[in-house]
């Protein structure tokens, strides 16, 4: 093992490999207020790279309902309870020794172990905990879609009092649109014996070589996240390839420039927004995790560093989303619900262009409305968000307010 840094847990962690980051990494910013769990993410994935002998069970893109769904089933309560070795390794955060401005450490301290530590503590010979899901937990890529919260699981996260302040539902649940989170310290490729599983310098995709790969299964078992899958017709495991033709910039409607992802590209809700994480504050994936912190990491306490975040629901219990999002959700949470001009403005690129956005610009416009969001003032203005291409062409220009257009008399609708 080697020291590495994990800035979303906010210190250096046990990792095989020394710590090597790209050029720039690819990432998403999902917003789950608004996912409607149509699955056209998921069938446009499926459409276009699962299709064969083998694969009929494989959602590369899939769509749970939280809190019961999963795919597998159960992924992210099991990965839970063996990190966890009934408390002994208690997950824990610390936001007060740390400084949280520190960008070493923007979600505080994490102090519990990661699934790499934890594997080390318990002399288990492997690189990360896991464990391979059982078929019967694959089978049913949606199981429990629109299953509401019961009251015993209220109950087990003493959320009874915090009904009070959701506005509208005494039952719950959410939409969780999941892929690989192509992390920079993945379970997946720690565990390969082979070192069939690479990331890419240019872009941190990580790939399985499908000619190295000898089907052994430990990345299956060590990816936290369970976004590797063995197919059993060829015997070797597969995984999301992030459409990286696509990311090259090889597919011709976009004229070589990088383009999102299929799954990106066609979500119907307009929740995702997909590009690289870099050091340039005026990219809107960096702006919205690394200096708003308005988008969160899926269970940053595994340790993979995962890279598709998350705006939060506004809906669920709150201890539920700090256990999945980490001790920054009611902070993220806040500013979605009384949004920032800029915050504002940013939100309409998403799923504006299939073209990757690499920076924004916002041309200030007049207020048009004022109201008081949980006791404070907030004014909306009619600022203009532009995204701009990796070379600087513009691509997109959206005021905050939809304008809206009559239609001239002679083309009324006379039903
Ligand atoms: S989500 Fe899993 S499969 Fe994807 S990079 Fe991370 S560890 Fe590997
Ligand atoms: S296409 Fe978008 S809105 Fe529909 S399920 Fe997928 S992420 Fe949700």
């Amino acid at each position: 093992m080697t020291l590495v840094h994990n800035w979303q847990i906010g210190r250096k962690m046990d990792y095989p490999y020394f710590e090597s980051r790209p050029e720039r990494q690819f990432a998403a910013v999902f917003n789950t207020n608004r996912c409607i769990a149509c699955q056209t993410c998921t069938m446009a994935d499926k459409s276009t790279w699962l299709y064969s002998r083998g694969q009929e069970y494989m959602w590369w893109n899939n769509v749970e309902t939280k809190p019961y769904g999963g795919y597998p089933q159960h992924w992210d309560v099991k990965t839970l309870a063996l990190l966890s070795n009934n408390g002994e390794n208690p997950l824990t955060w610390s936001t007060e020794k740390d400084d949280k401005d520190n960008k070493k450490s923007p979600y505080g301290l994490y102090e519990g172990e990661t699934i790499f530590e934890a594997a080390k503590t318990r002399n288990l010979n492997q690189w990360a905990i896991g464990y391979i899901p059982t078929d019967k937990e694959w089978r049913f890529p949606n199981i429990d879609e629109d299953a509401a919260a019961s009251e015993k699981m209220n109950n087990e996260l003493q959320v009874a009092q915090e009904y009070s302040t959701l506005p509208v539902h005494k039952r719950w649940f959410f939409y969780l649109a999941r892929l690989c989170n192509h992390c920079t310290y993945p379970g997946c490729l720690a565990a390969c014996p082979r070192r069939a599983i690479y990331k890419r310098k240019e872009d941190g995709i990580v790939l399985i070589d499908q000619k190295r790969c000898r089907g052994y299964r430990k990345c299956v078992e060590q990816c936290p996240y369970k976004k590797t899958m063995y197919r059993a017709q060829t015997r070797v495991t597969e995984k999301c390839v992030a459409c990286y033709p696509r990311i090259e910039g090889k597919d011709p409607i976009t004229s070589g420039r990088p383009m999102e992802t299929r799954c990106m590209s066609a979500c119907v809700g307009k929740i995702r927004m997909q590009g690289f994480l870099d050091d340039n504050p005026k990219n809107p994936i960096t702006w919205l995790v690394k200096h708003h912190k308005v988008a969160l990491p899926l269970y940053p306490q595994f340790g993979t560093e995962p890279n598709v975040y998350y705006i939060p629901p506004r809906w669920a219990p709150r201890a539920y989303l700090r256990q999945m999002f980490g001790p920054e959700v009611e902070a993220a949470i806040e500013k979605y619900t009384a949004p920032s001009r800029e915050l504002l403005a940013i939100l309409q690129l998403f799923r504006t262009t299939q073209t990757i956005i690499y920076e924004y610009r916002i041309e200030q416009g007049p207020k048009v409305y004022e109201t008081t969001i949980n006791g404070k003032k907030w004014e909306y203005y009619n600022d203009t968000a532009i995204g701009l291409a990796k070379d600087g062409t513009e691509l997109v220009r959206l005021t905050v307010e939809e304008p809206t257009y009559e239609s001239p008399k002679e083309r009324l609708n006379s039903i």
